[in-house]
């Protein structure tokens, strides 16, 4: 369970499970909606479903319509641009591959690894802390409670650095990973994540 971009007019779902989301939390919903999209059309590819993935691609097709919505511009505005640029470079039938791209940071900036290790941190924290209320995924937790679990691994990290320091690089990583893992889920909660339904099932946090 969790907050995900619908279409405007889905039968079945129910009044009460609705929101409207905000324009800040609209960017991820988008972002993660056309992942979900493309992924559902890679695997109506990989299964040789041709209705499927052209049912995938007018997913993606509407999706561009909602977004050029979201900036206040008109589809009119975009086939013009695509006209233009489709007679002044072309468009993506030939397979071509420039094999000197620099590389862009981008979401590259950080790598997988580090990002993963980020989030299996967030995984064994909530299980050790949610029976006492104190899981970092609980949207309940308190702005306090989060400014001081921050304050306090940042903190081990002080520590890590000078009189316990035992020049183990290791610990040092592990200790920035608990901050970054107490930021970030921070963030997930103010842009609209946090996983409540893990509450359901733990029966701690809020
Ligand atoms: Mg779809």
């Amino acid at each position: 369970m969790g907050r995900k971009l619908v279409r405007d007019h889905v039968p079945g779902l129910e009044e009460k499970d609705l929101a409207i989301a905000g324009t800040i939390e609209m960017r991820r919903l988008f972002r993660a909606k056309l992942l979900e999209e493309y992924e559902e059309w890679l695997q109506a590819v990989d299964e040789g479903n041709d209705s499927g993935m052209v049912e995938e691609l007018a997913d993606l097709y509407e999706l561009v319509f909602g977004m050029t919505a979201y900036c206040g511009q008109s589809m009119q505005e975009v086939t013009t641009h695509a006209l233009a640029k489709m007679e002044s470079h072309g468009g993506f039938y030939d397979r071509i591959v420039w094999t000197k791209a620099a590389d862009k940071l981008g979401s590259k900036v950080l790598s997988p690894l580090t990002l993963d290790a980020v989030a299996a941190e967030a995984i064994r924290a909530h299980y050790k802390h949610a029976a006492s209320g104190g899981s970092f995924l609980d949207p309940g937790l308190t702005v306090t409670q989060r400014l001081a679990a921050l304050m306090e691994e940042v903190g081990e990290v002080g520590r890590e650095l000078t009189y316990d320091n035992t020049q183990d690089n290791n610990k040092l990583v592990k200790e920035l990973i608990h901050v970054a893992n107490v930021a970030l889920t921070w963030v997930e909660f103010l842009e609209g994540g946090g996983r409540p339904e893990l509450f359901v099932y733990q029966g701690g946090g809020s």
